[in-house]
């Protein structure tokens, strides 16, 4: 179904592959970049991410499980695709028959994958999978506490490519020590088992900008194996602060149009509960979308969006399909008129940091908030 309303987010195709290329010098030339594009790549489309990537060299590519790797095998004959929140039941025989790759931590994973191989008489060692670490966000990964437990039922047609965990705070040194410790203990115990795993796959965008697991490299080298780091926000060209980071450029731009525009006198009220109420005459314009594509309803008289490069604040409350902006400090504003949610327009920007400064969230979650109805429209 194509969308005729007008809101849309633009993808830039050349900003994703300059960040990717960003990232990849940063990694260095040991280290394998996996491009997270998990979530409909963060909202920036499953596919506009793929192809830009794949055509930057991107060989790895993690999405969030069998479901969304389907979708991308279906455009990515070649590329290796990893279903990083595991498999679920019902889905071994459709990852097997597609060339996906698990993330394996727990009995029923390995359960169920060893089925689907006798099925099919899988050669041992044929079906690589990754081996996720708990080593402190007590999330996905198996504890060390049941890791030879684990081992000892893995099924012959399994291979362990890569170990893996996860930092849950890669800007902080000391946790993050003592998670490469232990990380480096589960890598030794399947190496004292004999199991050779070719890839390390630890760190994420965090990591990467400000080198801080370099400890990864040098394990990585101790037991002959490839460093590889799971890059995702950087990918879209965010960071872990809330400044823009050098070097990187967002790729996402949220843009609409102004649908109507009315002159409100003092005391008129604006919206639901009627939470805005004319100090002056005032010039509202209609925009035409809510919080059902996205534009969080915390943004209510706190959010602001581009008219003309200004900022024109939000009025009231933002309804599920509507959005009113104050815009009596713009005049030139004219029905028709691009808005910009996210983006630049004539030296202004918004980016979706300031959205989560203002909403009291991280910008993944607005990225991935912008609704399925709003198409994503590849640019250069
Ligand atoms: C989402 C995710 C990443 C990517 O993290 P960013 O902070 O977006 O770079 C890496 N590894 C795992 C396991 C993840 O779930």
């Amino acid at each position: 179904m194509t969308c005729t309303r007008p809101i849309w987010a633009e993808i830039s195709r050349t900003r994703l592959a300059a960040n990717f290329r960003t990232l990849r010098d940063a990694a260095g030339p040991d280290t394998e970049l996996f491009a997270v594009i998990k979530a409909n790549g963060y909202g920036h489309s499953l596919a506009i991410c793929a192809e830009a990537l794949a055509a930057q060299g991107a060989r790895w590519f993690g999405v969030t499980g069998v479901e969304e790797g389907l979708q991308l095998r279906a455009i990515s004959p070649q590329s290796r695709i990893l279903a990083m929140s595991g498999l679920w039941p019902g889905e071994a025989d459709a990852l097997i028959e597609s060339n996906l790759t698990p993330v394996v931590w727990q009995p029923d994973h390995l359960a169920m994958l060893a089925h689907a191989a006798s099925r099919r008489n899988l050669a041992p060692g044929s079906l690589p999978v990754h081996l996720e670490i708990d080593t402190g966000m007590s999330r996905q990964g198996v504890h060390l506490a049941g890791l030879t437990a684990l081992l000892d039922q893995l099924p012959p047609a399994l291979r362990i490519e890569a170990v893996m965990t996860h930092f849950y705070a890669p800007d902080e040194p000391e946790p993050t020590a003592e998670q490469m410790r232990l990380f480096t203990l589960a890598v030794d115990a399947l190496v004292a088992r004999g199991m050779r795993p070719s890839i390390l796959s630890a760190g994420s965008s965090a990591d990467l900008l400000d080198h801080s697991t370099t400890a990864i490299t040098s394990l990585a080298r101790r037991v002959g194996a490839t460093r590889m780091i799971r890059a995702g926000l950087g990918l879209y060209g965010y960071g872990p602060g809330a400044q823009p980071t050098t070097g990187l450029q967002t790729v996402l731009a949220w843009k609409t149009r102004i649908t109507g525009i009315r002159e409100i006198p003092a005391g008129a009220t604006a919206g639901y509960s009627a939470t805005f109420r004319a100090q002056r005459p005032t010039r509202l314009a209609l925009l035409p979308l809510g919080y059902a594509d996205g534009f969080s309803r915390l943004l209510s008289s706190r959010g602001s969006a581009l008219v003309h490069g200004q900022r024109a604040p939000v009025a009231g409350r933002i309804s599920m399909d509507q959005t009113l902006l104050d815009i009596t400090g713009i005049p030139q504003a004219a029905p028709g008129d691009e808005v910009v949610l996210i983006g630049e327009q004539e030296g202004g920007s918004i980016t979706a940091a300031d959205i989560a400064a203002l909403t009291g969230t991280i910008p993944y979650e607005v990225l991935c908030a912008i609704s399925a109805r709003v198409p994503r429209i590849p640019v250069e």
